[in-house]
C-alpha cells in the first residue's frame, strides 16, 4: 500500500516519478533490512562485525522510539521495552570491545542506593562514606578502589550529566532504574555505557541494591588488560 497508493498520484504528475519513488523506497527497505540483519549478527556473534558503534546510535535514537510504539501496539509494558533496549545496548557495547584506561572509566550510581537513614552526604564526594556496611556504597567503593576507576553518585539526570561533563569519561558503568538508564544511555551517546538495573526490594527510589558481581563484570569489560589490578 505504501508503494502502490503514491504511485497512482505520482503517475499523474510525471511518468518518471513512479520509477524514482520505487527506487527510493527500495533503497530504504534495503537499508532497513541490512541494518536489522547487521544488528542480529552483531548480537549473535558478540563481536563487532561492521559499524556497531553507529548501530548503537541508531538503536538509541531511532529504534528505541519505534520499540516503544510497537510495545504500545502489542500491549508490551514500557518497562519491558526499556529492559530490552538496555540489554540490546549492553550487547552492542560489549561487542564493540571498547577499552579504556581505569582513570577514564566512571561508575555512576543512583542516590537511592545509599541507606535511607544514613546522614552522610555522598553526592559531592562518595568517599565521605564511613564504610559502615549498611548499604552497598561501601562494597562499591572498595570495588572501584581495587580497579582504580572513578565512582560518583547522582541524585538525578541533571547531576549525572554534570558529573559526566566534569569527569569526561571514555566509558561508563551506570546503575539505575529502567527510566534513568534508558535516558542516560541516549543522552550519553557516543560514550559507551553498560547499564545495570538496580534491585528494588523496598520499592522504587529507597534502599535500592545492585549485584556487585555485575558491576565488576562491566568494569572488566571496559578495562584494558594492562589496566586491571590483580585481585
Ligand atoms: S556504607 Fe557508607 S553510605 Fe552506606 S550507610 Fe554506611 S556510611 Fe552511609
Amino acid at each position: 500500500m505504501l508503494w502502490y497508493v503514491p504511485m497512482v498520484g505520482l503517475r499523474n504528475i510525471h511518468p518518471f516519478l513512479p520509477l524514482l519513488f520505487t527506487l527510493i523506497l527500495a533503497i530504504l527497505v534495503f537499508l532497513m533490512f541490512s541494518g536489522g540483519l547487521l544488528l542480529v549478527f552483531t548480537i549473535l556473534r558478540g563481536k563487532d562485525i561492521f559499524l556497531s558503534h553507529k548501530l548503537r546510535g541508531l538503536v538509541a535514537k531511532v529504534l528505541f522510539p519505534f520499540m516503544i510504539l510497537m510495545g504500545r501496539l502489542f500491549g508490551v509494558s514500557k518497562e519491558k521495552v526499556k529492559q530490552s533496549f538496555i540489554e540490546l545496548n549492553n550487547h552492542l557495547v560489549r561487542s564493540n570491545t571498547h577499552r579504556t584506561r581505569p582513570n577514564r572509566l566512571l561508575v555512576l550510581l543512583p542516590h537511592c542506593i545509599q541507606d535511607f537513614e544514613c546522614e552522610i552526604k555522598i553526592t559531592g564526594n562518595v568517599k565521605n562514606c564511613k564504610g559502615c556496611g549498611k548499604c552497598e556504597i561501601k562494597d562499591l567503593i572498595e570495588l572501584t578502589d581495587q580497579y582504580q576507576v572513578k565512582i560518583a553518585v547522582a541524585t538525578g539526570g541533571t547531576l549525572a550529566r554534570r558529573i559526566i561533563v566534569e569527569n569526561r569519561p571514555e566509558a561508563i558503568v551506570a546503575v539505575a532504574c529502567e527510566l534513568d538508564l534508558t535516558s542516560g544511555i541516549q543522552d550519553s551517546y557516543p560514550i559507551p555505557v553498560i547499564g545495570i538495573l538496580n534491585e528494588r526490594p523496598h520499592g522504587p527510589c529507597i534502599n535500592t541494591k545492585v549485584d556487585i558481581q555485575k558491576v565488576k563484570g562491566a568494569i572488566l569489560d571496559f578495562l584494558e588488560p594492562q589496566g586491571v589490578t590483580t585481585i
